[in-house]
Parts: structure tokens; C-alpha cells; sequence
């Protein structure tokens, strides 16, 4: 990996547009640095709109990416489904924090897997499978119910199916063939959680501590901060994070979503090599935010405090509750609640699932800031 001198880097280059690279560009732009996004979306994207300059073109597009290097001093990704010889090309010119290793793993799930196996970091058990007797075997094998999800390109609940008593093997696999999939055990969990944190390019770790997660059809609802768990869960938590931010040499904010069992078990689900949707709580709730400890890892900086300084709870705002495609819901709940802060990504159309934006909601405990958040989500709808 090249390495940079942190003072010479003036200029951050972000693969993708999305809201997570505008609240990245927001938080470094506050503090100096230059921000240049490189995206296929069309011009008018969230990162875009606080970005200092905006190549639009497709990621194997030689002079676009001739472009991108020529004006930043050392890149990041905001979203991981990047082509592998877009990473390598890259890597080879300027320091790409989180490196090629973490995002080439992290943007598939057979790899993900195979890493979190090899490490011996707890994960459900899984099988690799590429066709129908495959997955006859693994079924067997794993028993039901279990759940098969595409090897590549899959995120909120996409590319999965739920395999139960009575599912029928040929018909699932009809939506997943010609296509590598992982068969994994279904786990019976109590509740889920997430660790986000960073490490930097010394090898510091800095974590925002155990949030807990409720999804609503398989996208994030709602996250909880601190996590209701035993201290124990969360150390445990704490600990896989660390593991898996080694194993993968991450410089950079990272998520680890993982399931708690009844028994106190702490299992990985999925690594998110990036800051992530239920890291957006630390905005509002903690000292130093996952998007500050992202510029701060990549150009070379220590980290921040990360610690929570109040209980707080982030509710995600999709397209769902959008009066129709270009007409937000009237945000008076949240505009009356002293406490509650609104974020909005700037995306100009709604659709259902669309993550428009989310609100947070600070409490004197997790309760309250619960209750809180519950009744202005469902005034909202
Ligand atoms: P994923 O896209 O893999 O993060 O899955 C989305 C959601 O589906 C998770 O947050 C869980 O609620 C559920 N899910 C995924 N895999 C499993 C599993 N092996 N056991 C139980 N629930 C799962």
C-alpha cells in the first residue's frame, strides 16, 4: 500500500454518491478538506451536492478514473460493490483506505464467509453451493429452516430466501440459478446488534460501542444506542469487531452486524466496510461521529473520542412515508420535539424502500428516547 504523510493530504477521493459519502464530505469539508466524488449516479447525487468537485462516469472508465487520481490525495469507498479492478487500479496510484483486501472481501458473501472461518470468528454455519444438488446437500446437511443468499451483490434482505418445512428446493433455487449462493443456518436470535467503529493507519481501534437493531422487512428501522444487552454481549461484540478489523489490516470506519442468542451468544452476520446506517446515531450522540473517524483514518489522523454521551435512538426515513414521489411528509412531530434532530440525504425523488433520510431522538434513558422516537414515527406515517 503507498503511503501518504498526513499533513500533505489536502484532497479526499470518495468512490460512490450516496448519503454515506455526503455525510463523510460534510464532516472533512467542516474541517479543511477538499472533497472529490467519483460515482455513476447521475449529477445531482447526495454525496455530489457537498462534494467540491464530482466526476460522473462509470467505474471502468479509464480517463474518468485518470481524472479522479490526478486531483485527490488518497481514496475511500463509500459503498462496496466496486469492481475489483477498479480497486487494484487504484491501490497501485494512491493509498485506498479501507484497502483493496477489506472491500474485495466484504462485497461478497462466500468470501466474507470463507474470512470469517478462517479466523475463527463466529458466524453461522454456511455452505457454498452453485447448483440444485448443491443445495439438496446443504439442506440436508445445515437442516431447515435455513436461508440461501447469493454469493455477490446482496444487501437488505435481497437475494435471500428462507428455506422452511414445507419450501420446495427446485422452485427456490429457479430464482437463484447460474448464480453462486451461500446455504446458512437460520439462527434464532433474541436481538440484533451492530458494532461500528474505526481503527486507524497505526493500528488504533476506536469503537462507538453495541447498538441494537430492529429491521422492518429486512432494512434497518431502527437503532438503539447503547444496545439493551448484558455487558458481557457487548464486550463479546466488541471483541469480534476488533478481530475482524485486524484479519481484514482495516483503516476506516467499519460496521459488524451480528445476532444475540438466548444462550448470550454473540454470532457475525455481515461486515460493512464502511460507516453504515446504524452507526448515524453518533451525530447526534456521540463526542467524535462514525463519518469524522472515517476521514480522520484515511488521511492518516488519530481518532476521536467515540464514547456516547447521551442514550439515542436513529429511526431510518424511506420513501414510504413520502406523500408521493417528490412530496415529504410534513415534519412537525420531529420540528416539536426539542431533542429530535432531522437528516435528510437530498435525494429528489421517493420510492417505497428509498432510504430518504432518518431522525434522531436523545433521551435521559433508552426508554424514553425509545417511546419518544416510536411516537413520532408513527405520527410521520
Ligand atoms: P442480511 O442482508 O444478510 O443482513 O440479512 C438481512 C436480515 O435478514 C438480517 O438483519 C436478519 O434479520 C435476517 N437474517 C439474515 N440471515 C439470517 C440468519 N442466518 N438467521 C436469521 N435471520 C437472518
Amino acid at each position: 500500500m503507498l503511503s501518504t504523510s498526513p499533513c500533505n493530504i489536502r484532497t479526499i477521493g470518495v468512490l460512490g454518491g450516496g448519503q454515506l459519502g455526503r455525510m463523510m464530505a460534510l464532516e472533512a469539508r467542516r474541517a479543511g478538506f477538499k472533497v472529490v466524488v467519483l460515482t455513476d449516479e447521475p449529477p445531482g447525487s447526495p454525496a455530489a451536492q457537498f462534494a467540491d468537485a464530482t466526476i460522473h462516469s462509470g467505474y471502468s472508465d479509464p480517463a474518468a478514473l485518470r481524472s479522479f487520481l490526478d486531483q485527490v490525495d488518497v481514496v475511500t469507498a463509500e459503498f462496496e460493490n466496486l469492481p475489483d479492478s477498479l480497486l487494484q487500479a487504484v491501490e497501485a496510484e494512491r493509498p485506498l483506505r479501507p484497502g483493496r483486501k477489506a472491500l474485495f472481501t466484504a462485497q461478497h458473501r462466500e468470501r466474507e464467509k470463507m474470512f470469517l472461518r478462517e479466523q475463527g470468528i463466529a458466524c453461522a454455519e454456511f455452505r457454498v453451493i452453485e447448483d440444485l444438488a448443491g443445495l439438496e446437500a446443504a439442506v440436508a446437511e445445515i437442516g431447515r429452516p435455513c436461508v440461501v443468499k447469493t454469493a455477490a451483490f446482496g444487501y437488505d434482505g435481497k437475494g435471500q430466501a428462507k428455506i422452511v418445512e414445507d419450501t420446495s428446493l427446485p422452485e427456490t433455487w429457479a430464482a437463484f440459478e447460474g448464480q453462486r449462493a451461500v446455504v446458512e443456518q437460520w439462527v434464532s436470535f433474541v436481538c440484533e446488534v451492530s458494532v461500528v467503529g474505526a481503527r486507524d493507519v497505526q493500528g488504533h481501534m476506536a469503537v462507538h460501542g453495541c447498538i441494537e437493531n430492529e429491521h422492518a422487512h429486512h432494512i434497518l428501522d431502527v437503532s438503539i444506542a447503547p444496545a439493551r444487552v448484558d455487558p458481557a454481549v457487548t464486550s463479546r461484540a466488541i471483541e469480534l469487531w476488533e478481530a475482524v478489523a485486524v484479519g481484514l489490516d482495516y483503516v476506516g470506519t467499519m460496521a459488524v452486524e451480528m445476532f444475540v442468542t438466548a444462550a448470550g451468544e454473540v454470532i457475525v452476520n455481515e461486515i460493512a466496510p464502511r460507516p453504515h446506517n446504524s452507526g448515524h446515531h453518533t451525530i447526534d450522540g456521540c463526542m467524535t461521529n462514525q463519518f469524522q473517524q472515517q476521514f480522520r483514518a484515511v488521511a492518516g489522523l488519530p481518532l476521536g473520542d467515540p464514547s456516547l454521551h447521551s442514550p439515542i435512538v436513529m429511526v431510518n426515513l424511506l420513501g414510504d412515508v413520502w406523500r408521493d414521489e417528490t412530496t415529504p411528509p410534513d415534519w412537525t412531530p420531529i420540528w416539536s420535539h426539542p431533542r429530535a434532530k432531522l437528516h435528510l440525504y437530498g435525494k429528489a425523488t421517493a420510492r417505497a424502500k428509498r432510504k430518504m433520510g432518518h431522525f434522531t431522538v436523545i433521551g435521559d434513558t433508552v426508554e424514553e428516547a425509545l417511546a419518544d422516537a416510536r411516537a413520532i414515527q408513527s405520527q410521520l406515517r
